[in-house]
């Protein structure tokens, strides 16, 4: 039996049936009832920009959050969706309640998705290196993986591109998430620090996450990683929250 046979069958035993988003019966290996694989599929197609993926009104608007600009020290930021029923639901599946083969299934469906398919384009895999967003040390070990490392292995393999490791977590930071954008960036100061600057230095370096909010998260680790003078950095994001949404503070 292939191994991905025997994977599906797991699944299937672990979770019977059930949309990974609504508890809904579907079939296993899609991990969403039909519902709500089509609100997917909306929030993976809704315009975003191109610079900092956050959503713009319609498709080639100029973005209203970063006017073009980006968000600083990232060339370009790409997601593959907006952070609402089913991806938000998805995604605190797969953190908080172990269901971890969610993390392939979301890798999965961001190497198929155009935003990031075009930046994979970009770079030749061989000077391409992927890093997935370190957590702290305890918190790992706490939650038994890394939800992001999972997915930019799953991408990595897919795509032929090397992972690295060039920063560590210094602090759990993540009750932050209450806090205000001036708060979380204080609270995000030497959070991070680099500890192999050699693996990404001259690379095409790719961050990876799950969700990006204000983006200070990202923002600190890019300005640690830029230190090691990558040849670009850019970021791979799951899912990306809404500015104007009602949830923005309080995810
Ligand atoms: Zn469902
Ligand atoms: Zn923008």
């Amino acid at each position: 039996m292939p191994v991905k046979e025997i994977a599906h069958r797991l699944l299937d035993f672990c979770y019977p049936g059930t949309c990974a988003s609504c508890d809904e019966p579907c079939d296993g290996r899609t991990s969403l009832c039909d519902d709500c694989m089509i609100k997917l599929v909306r929030l993976e197609m809704a315009p975003a920009c191109d610079r900092c993926a956050r959503p713009i009104p319609e498709f080639l608007a100029p973005c209203p959050h970063c006017t073009g600009d980006g968000i600083s020290p990232y060339d370009k930021i790409v997601r593959l969706g907006i952070f609402d029923d089913p991806l938000k639901e998805m995604i605190h599946q797969m953190k908080y309640h172990r269901r971890w083969p969610l993390a392939e299934v979301l890798a999965d469906r961001l190497v198929s998705h155009e935003s990031v398919k075009g930046l994979l384009q970009e770079t030749n895999p061989r000077e391409t290196r992927m890093v997935p967003v370190p957590l702290y040390h305890w918190r790992q070990v706490s939650r038994g993986y890394n939800q992001s490392e999972v997915i930019a292995r799953r991408i990595g393999k897919k795509c032929k591109i090397k992972l690295a490791h060039p920063a560590i977590r210094l602090r759990h930071t993540e009750t932050q998430t209450h806090l205000s954008r001036t708060k979380r960036i204080e609270n995000l100061k030497d959070a991070f620090a680099l500890t192999n600057a050699r693996c990404v230095k001259g690379k095409h370096v790719i961050l990876v996450d799950d969700v990006m909010t204000t983006g200070a998260t990202l923002q600190a680790v890019g300005r640690v990683i830029k230190e090691a003078e990558p040849a670009t950095l850019c970021a791979i994001v799951v899912a990306v929250a809404d500015p104007r949404g009602r949830d923005f503070t309080a995810i």
